[in-house]
């Protein structure tokens, strides 16, 4: 499927990134984006902006959604009209119940599902150096191979379709945890009159350093927070593990004080959508 055409339905900040890789590597894409303008931004790579998500899947052999949520993706899906047979490459972060109704949609659509979201931020997904967290088919892995190649720099084939997203979970779970921790030992320095700096200095080079949490931390220290991976989505994502935590037998404790540090943050912040997870620190402050 090396000179299959993709539709891509959703240039968001990943989206928008996964477009670039997959021009990159010469695959010809369709896109759609609801707010069009980010669409037409990125037609200097060669892939084609259309006017309505039917139009940008007629012809494509593969539609990949990066949408917000598992509801997004379905509403979109559903207005694409997309044919029966076609593969529905599904890239969101949709969690464990949002995988169990897309699949359900797939079904009813006569659509080819392969359950894939993906680990990274802007930066991997413009480079192409996502991690593809890949479900579905055995006889999808080849075809897809050139595709899932173009935007990341590994593969890992969980199983079944919805293997991706449970395992996707347990990947984001790690990154909540690094998260609201980055920001929990930051303001502890800051609020014992300690530079915050001396923290990530302390555990630079050690076991206990994570590239994650000096990329984090640096913005929570300067107090900016440019959009890599954005405060609502994250959000939705702590939410959407707290329901796998349930979903699983384990106790959700620990995710439910990150859920409400970061529901805080959002409710505190003039324009939650407009920034980085990192300003979840602004849940940490205690005010009266
Ligand atoms: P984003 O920049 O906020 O993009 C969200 C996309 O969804 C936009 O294209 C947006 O359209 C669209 N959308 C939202 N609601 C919609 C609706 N009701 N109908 C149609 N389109 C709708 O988010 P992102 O960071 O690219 O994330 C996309 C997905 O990847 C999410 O599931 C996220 O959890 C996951 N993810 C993100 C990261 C990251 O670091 N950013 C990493 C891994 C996975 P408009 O542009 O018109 O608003």
């Amino acid at each position: 499927m090396s000179n299959s055409t993709v539709a891509v339905l959703g240039t968001g900040t990943m989206g928008a990134g996964m477009v670039r890789s997959l021009r990159r590597a010469g695959i010809p894409v369709r896109m759609w984006n609801r707010d069009g303008s980010k669409a037409a931004a990125l037609t200097d790579t060669g892939a084609e902006a259309f006017g309505t998500a039917a139009e940008a899947v007629a012809g494509a052999d593969v539609v990949l959604t990066m949408l917000f949520d598992a509801d997004s993706a379905i509403e979109v899906v559903r207005q694409a009209d997309v044919p029966a047979g076609t593969v529905w490459l599904q890239a969101s972060t949709v969690g464990v119940e949002g995988i169990e109704q897309v699949a359900e949609v797939a079904r009813e659509l006569d659509l080819v599902l392969v359950d894939c979201p993906v680990l990274g931020t802007k930066a991997p997904a413009e480079q192409g150096q996502l991690v593809m967290l890949a479900s579905g088919p055995e006889e999808q892995r080849a075809a897809l191979a050139p595709l899932l190649d173009a935007m990341g720099r590994k593969t890992i084939w969980a199983g079944e379709a919805g293997a991706g997203s449970r395992l996707k979970m347990a990947c984001n779970a790690w990154l909540i945890s690094i998260s609201v921790g980055t920001a929990q030992s930051i303001a502890l320095a800051r609020g014992l009159g300690v530079d915050p700096q001396l923290f990530l200095d302390a555990v630079d080079g050690g076991p206990m350093d994570t590239p994650y949490a000096r990329m984090k931390g640096a913005n929570m220290i300067a107090g900016e927070h440019p959009v890599s991976f954005g405060l609502t989505g994250a959000t939705k994502d702590a939410v959407l593990i707290q329901a796998a935590l349930r979903a699983a037998g384990v106790s959700d404790r620990f995710d439910a004080a990150a859920v409400e540090t970061m529901q805080l943050a959002v409710d505190r912040l003039p324009d939650p959508g407009a920034v980085d997870l990192s300003a979840l620190i602004v849940g940490l402050e205690l005010r009266d």
